[in-house]
This record gives structure tokens, C-alpha cells and sequence, in this order.
């Protein structure tokens, strides 16, 4: 058994899918259904008897620990986050009490649980934190792609919050023993996305005739990741990866926002054509930037290519059309 936290969000729900599909271990799924927590990402999987549902904070202790001592899951994989980098700027506290608070309290309710696990249970179990490239605040385009020994330098709220949530998660091996484990993932993309982010926004607005907003020139460079091939990663990390471990995942391939709507625009061209003739490029419109938007976070994600034998199996250009194919499909 695994507790997975958030698992009604983007990332966490095509984990429970991915894992569902390829193990017979059964999954709990603690998710307090904020904004971006939706039930029917996993509305497949709802009347399996491996999986469960339970709705609730990861800082709510009581309800934590209990739930850790009837399931007594052998591995946590921590998705549950406060996510938009733009809603971080508006509302900072709410991203420190769920990324920073609310990692301490689930690490405390964890950690009690742990302690009562008998030695090898203990030498077994994991904790394994979800983290963005974000952490490592922007890269200059001067130096070389971060690195996992490079200094966490975050520079919005949402980063800085998220980058607090690591250290005490660092912090609770180092002076618990607690075995954690963290990856740093790219920017992801893939179906049940939430629409306020980039790429299904973009998609969205596209086919129902609306502006395609596009922040200041557009020109921000991300690096872009299928959300099955960071599963796919993770599910590494939890079989392979020694405790203490941090892991960079994400492609080289890095892409300007702007070509990257370019491309969406595109593909529907192609497989979604307009009713009304013309491309979908003319609804782009370039809007007032985000403050202070960094340009780059460029990672290098060797260390788990060779210690992991990773790899994403997507390139962006077959992972978007997946993705826009999904989002024609589905009743959003
Ligand atoms: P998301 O916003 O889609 O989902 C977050 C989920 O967490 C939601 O289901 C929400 O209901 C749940 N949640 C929020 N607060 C909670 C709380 N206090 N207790 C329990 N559940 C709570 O996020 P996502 O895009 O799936 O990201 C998952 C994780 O991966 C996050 O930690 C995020 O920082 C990290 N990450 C995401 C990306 C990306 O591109 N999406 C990139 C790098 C890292």
C-alpha cells in the first residue's frame, strides 16, 4: 500500500492511474479537493477495491495519522501543493501554510507513524516529496543547467514556498532519520490539467474562439515534460533510489512560451481546423507580463538518466498532440 497526497490534481491523478494500471499495490489517495482537485480525473478508478479515496488536509493531524495507522502504506508520495505561481502572487500566505506549514505537520503525523514501524519496516519505508524546478530561482542562459547540488535560490512566492517544504522534508532525514526521498520536476503537460495553466488554457480558448493570453513577449524559456514520462520517473524513484536521494527530472528540449503556443496552434490547424477559415495563431494576444516572471529554470536531469536508467519516451511535439487530442475528447 501507498498513500499518495494531492492525488485529485494533474500530476498526482495520472500517477494513481499510471500506478493503478501497472501494479496490483493498492493506493490511498488523501486530497482536500481545493480549486484544482477534481474527483472525476479518477472517476475510472473510483469503484476499484485497490484504490481509496479520503478527503482531507495534509495538516490535519489527527485525521493523518490515523489514516497512516489503518492503511500503514510502506511509501507517501507528497503531490498535495498549492500549484499557480500566479495565484501565489496574489495570495503568498495560503502557499506557505499548505507548501511550508503543511509539509511540517504531514512530516510530524509521518514521522510518529514511522517511529512505530519495526526496523525493517522502517529501513523500507520512504517519503517521497514532489518539488518543482522552480526552487533553483531563474537560470541566467550564461551557466550550466542546475544542477541537484546547486543552491535553492526561489524567487516568487509559490517557489520560495515550495523550497521550504524541501528543506523540512531535508531536515526530517538529517535530524529524524526519517528516509525522504525528492525530485524536482519541469514544467509537466498532459490530460487533466487544470485550464488556468499554460498549455490547456491554450487549447481550450483556442477552439472556443477566445484570446490566447501570452504573457509580456512570450519569449520565457520551460522545459517541458509528458506528465506519464515524470510518472514513469517517480515510480523510479520509489523502486530505485537511495534515501537521502534528489533527482532532477526533465527534458533538455527548452521552448519559448510563445513558440510553444505556436505549436498547439498548429496541430489544431491540422486536426481541429477553425469553422470560420484562418489559423488559431490570430487569437494570440500578448497580455501585461507576470511580476517578476523569470526567464529560464533550466535543469540537467543526467543524474537520474544514468543512476535511474530514465528517460521520457515523449518528445513534445508527440506528447502535445496526445495532449490536444485528449482535451478534443473530453467534455471539459
Ligand atoms: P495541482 O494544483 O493540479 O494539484 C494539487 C492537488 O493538491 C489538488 O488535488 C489539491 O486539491 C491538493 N491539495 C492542495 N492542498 C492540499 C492540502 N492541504 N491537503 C491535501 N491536498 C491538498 O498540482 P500539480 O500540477 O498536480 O502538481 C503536483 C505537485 O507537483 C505539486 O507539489 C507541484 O508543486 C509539483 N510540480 C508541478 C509541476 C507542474 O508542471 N504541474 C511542475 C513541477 C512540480
Amino acid at each position: 500500500m501507498i498513500l499518495v497526497t494531492g492525488g485529485a490534481g494533474f500530476i498526482g491523478s495520472n500517477f494513481i492511474l499510471n500506478w493503478l494500471s501497472t501494479s496490483n499495490e493498492p493506493i490511498v489517495n488523501l486530497d482536500k479537493l481545493t480549486y484544482a482537485g477534481n474527483l472525476r480525473n479518477l472517476s475510472s478508478i473510483e469503484r476499484l477495491q485497490r484504490y481509496h479515496f479520503i478527503c482531507g488536509d495534509i495538516a490535519d493531524t489527527e485525521l493523518v495519522v490515523k489514516l497512516l495507522n489503518n492503511f500503514q502504506p510502506r511509501a507517501i508520495v507528497n503531490f498535495a501543493a498549492e500549484s499557480h505561481v500566479d495565484r501565489s502572487i496574489l495570495n503568498p500566505e495560503l502557499f506557505v501554510r499548505t507548501n511550508a506549514l503543511g509539509i511540517v505537520k504531514l512530516l510530524e503525523s509521518v514521522r510518529s507513524y514511522w517511529a512505530s514501524l519495526t526496523a525493517k519496516e522502517q529501513f523500507d519505508f520512504r517519503f517521497l516529496q514532489i518539488s518543482t524546478d522552480e526552487v533553483y530561482g531563474n537560470h541566467d542562459g550564461m551557466h550550466p543547467p542546475f544542477t541537484e547540488l546547486d543552491a535553492r535560490n526561489p524567487t516568487n512566492p509559490y517557489s520560495a514556498s515550495k523550497a521550504s517544504g524541501d528543506h523540512l522534508v531535508r531536515s526530517f532525514l538529517n535530524t529524524y532519520k526519517l528516509p525522504v526521498q525528492t525530485v524536482h520536476c519541469c514544467n509537466n503537460y498532459g490530460p487533466r490539467h487544470f485550464p488556468e495553466k499554460l498549455i490547456p488554457m491554450t487549447i481550450l480558448n483556442a477552439v472556443d474562439g477566445q484570446d490566447i493570453p501570452i504573457y509580456g513577449d512570450g519569449l520565457q524559456m520551460r522545459s517541458w515534460l509528458y506528465v506519464v514520462d515524470t510518472c514513469n520517473a517517480i515510480k523510479r524513484v520509489l523502486g530505485a533510489g537511495a534515501i537521502g536521494c534528489v533527482y532532477n527530472i526533465g527534458t533538455a528540449e527548452e521552448k519559448s512560451n510563445l513558440d510553444v503556443v505556436i505549436e498547439i496552434c498548429k496541430h489544431l490547424d491540422e486536426i481541429h481546423p477553425k469553422k470560420t477559415g484562418g489559423s488559431y495563431r490570430a487569437q494570440i494576444k500578448h497580455v501585461t507580463d507576470r511580476s517578476g516572471h523569470d526567464r529560464s529554470y533550466l535543469m540537467c536531469s543526467r543524474k537520474a538518466q544514468v543512476e535511474l536508467d530514465w528517460k521520457p519516451l515523449e518528445t513534445f511535439s508527440t506528447g502535445i498532440r496526445k495532449t490536444i487530442e485528449w482535451y478534443l475528447r473530453e467534455d471539459h
